[in-house]
């Protein structure tokens, strides 16, 4: 039987969540009742975790094979750790070792077993310090480094796990680093004092998170990655509201900045809320549980993976008509599978090529070949906004 987060767990507050529950402390036990969601990118996300493990203990990869861009990733993210180590070392040839990655550990100030666990993705020595890092493969750019419940809540386990194997560190820095968000790695430093704070902090995170009364407090940053949404009143209510803050005045141009801005982010919330309500009731639906719906089957597609020999066999039946020029008229280049095609030949031929290099050398190269078109823009928080 193969372990489930639960069990690996012991049904206890993971850090990995703790930037939700020091929102939301009541979102534990609603999380605890909904059952586990798979997603694309929850499955990237572990399968880069796991190159990025196998990269830092040099192992032999046998997983599933990575594409151009996922490989280019991760060594992005090698190159970020290396900017990090080069930030906090004295000097270039001080002490710098893996400790260890993916260790998930337990931590209690007086329950045996612990209050909660974390699990970083590596721990090094450097110097005579500590680092504890934790990748993110996502677009999204989460809580800097000091901001962040989940580093924090890591560094009070780092330091138990250095006590206990008689480990000497003055302090530990923590550090995010996210390959696909422009800047280098987020780092911060913990001495002594804060260490404890940390801990003091995480435990009580913990504890709120563990009340059977805790309280539910609903907002988009708490709400966006919470698999309750779909059962949680307060995450409706929140719906509720966003239908109702048009009523009292009802003219766009009449709301202040302010206004604005709570109704986009009401909207937001209630987008992710209405895509939980979605997931749940296909499963339902595709279960048969709900009666009057049913699955309508999937519509098929069809695609020519092989255009050559799709042209001979065609031009063979028709060679007046289905000549190179007139195929050619109706193929269209996947321009992904350009891009890695090509970056595969010029990384051949220069290690140190990049993706993004490749793409512009590329889109250089066809320009009188293809065309380019930029979508909208997308809507983007930046710092002093109205609310
Ligand atoms: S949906 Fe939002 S309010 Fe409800 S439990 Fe989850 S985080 Fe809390």
């Amino acid at each position: 039987m193969t372990d489930t987060v639960e069990d690996v767990r012991k049904g206890l507050p993971s850090a990995s969540a703790f930037g939700r529950l020091a929102l939301c402390p009541g979102s534990f036990m609603m999380e605890k009742a909904c059952p586990e969601e798979s997603s694309p990118a929850a499955s990237e996300g572990t399968l880069l975790h796991a190159y990025m493990e196998q990269l830092l203990t040099g192992e032999p990869w046998e997983g599933t094979p990575l594409t151009a861009e996922q490989v280019e990733l991760c060594e992005r993210a090698l190159r970020l750790l290396a900017g990090v180590k080069e930030k906090i070392l004295d000097y270039p040839d001080a002490f710098f070792s893996l400790v260890s990655t993916e260790e998930r550990r337990f931590l209690s100030d007086w329950i045996e077993g612990g209050e909660y666990s974390g699990q970083w993705d590596a721990l090094f020595r450097v110097g005579s310090d500590l680092l504890v890092l934790d990748w993110k493969f996502g677009r999204v750019d989460v809580d800097s480094a000091e901001a962040n419940r989940q580093l924090e809540a890591l560094v009070p386990l780092a330091a138990q796990k250095a006590n206990e194997e008689g480990i000497i560190y003055n302090g530990i820095y923590a550090a995010i680093i996210q390959p696909r968000v422009a800047g280098p790695a987020s780092v911060t430093f913990y001495d002594d004092e804060a260490i404890s704070q940390a801990e003091q902090d995480s435990l009580a995170v913990a504890r709120a998170a563990m009340d059977p009364d805790a309280p539910r407090y609903c907002s988009e940053a708490a709400c966006r990655y919470c698999r309750a949404k779909a059962v949680c009143h307060e995450a409706a209510s929140m719906v509720e509201q966003a239908s109702l803050i048009a009523t009292d005045r009802d003219k766009w141009e009449l709301f202040s900045p302010a206004e604005k801005v709570q109704a986009y982010r009401l909207a937001k919330t209630a987008k992710k809320w209405a895509a939980a309500v979605d997931y749940r009731f296909e499963q339902d639906v595709a279960a048969g549980l709900i009666p009057g719906f049913e699955m309508a089957p999937g519509r098929t597609s069809f695609t020519v993976t092989d255009p050559s020999g799709a042209f001979s066999a065609l031009n063979a039946e028709f060679p007046d008509e289905v000549t190179a020029e007139a195929f050619a008229g109706c193929c269209k280049v996947g321009i992904t599978e350009l891009d890695r095609l090509v970056h595969a030949a010029r990384k051949a031929a220069d290690p140190k090529a990049t993706t993004k290099a490749s793409r512009e050398w590329l889109r250089q190269l066809l320009a009188e070949y293809g065309e380019s078109k930029t979508t909208k823009g997308s809507v983007k928080e930046v710092e002093g906004g109205a609310a």
